[in-house]
């Protein structure tokens, strides 16, 4: 996370055991359904991003990516690429960073809680409708919508 924030020690809590296994098993499952692959490559990264305490920027996965050495930033960054595609992945725009997506369907509009204290980044389901209308009112059609709100988390405003 980088930065020097004591307040959220533990309050948010990347995978590990068995939810970590499991985690990548429905990514496993969803990449079957639309006839893709989970390769090793793309599962490293997915399970970094899974184990993390907050969001990763591609650096960070670069770093952590092999046991010895650091991985070629091209791995890295086609991986990321294949995870957003598959919606397992989002990127925080006003971070420059990565999180694993925790909710279910596998494309989204995603929104962010981000805590300016503690750099965690909450997703939520939004609720676009009134917006999605006023662009359709407009003549237009809206694939994805990204919303980041940005202030501080529970842990860090107590
Ligand atoms: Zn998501
Ligand atoms: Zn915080
Ligand atoms: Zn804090």
């Amino acid at each position: 996370m980088g930065l020097d924030c004591h307040h959220a020690d533990g309050a948010h809590p990347g995978l590990q055991g068995l939810a970590l296994t499991h985690a990548l098993g429905v990514a496993e499952a969803r990449c079957t359904e639309n006839q893709e692959r989970l390769t090793p490559p793309r599962r490293r990264v997915l399970e970094l991003l899974l184990r993390a305490n907050g969001p990763l920027k591609a650096y960070d996965l670069i770093a952590a990516f092999g046991d010895r050495a650091p991985a070629k930033p091209p791995t890295v960054y086609r991986a990321l690429d294949f995870l957003e595609r598959l919606g397992f992945a989002h990127r925080i725009e006003s971070l420059n960073a990565y999180v694993p997506c925790r909710l279910p369907d596998a494309a989204h509009s995603a929104a962010f809680l981000i805590c300016d204290c503690c750099g965690a980044a909450e997703e939520f389901d939004p609720d676009f409708k009134a917006q999605m209308a006023a662009a359709e009112a407009r003549g237009y059609e809206v694939r994805a919508v990204t919303l980041e709100a940005r202030g501080l988390c529970p842990a860090c405003r107590g």
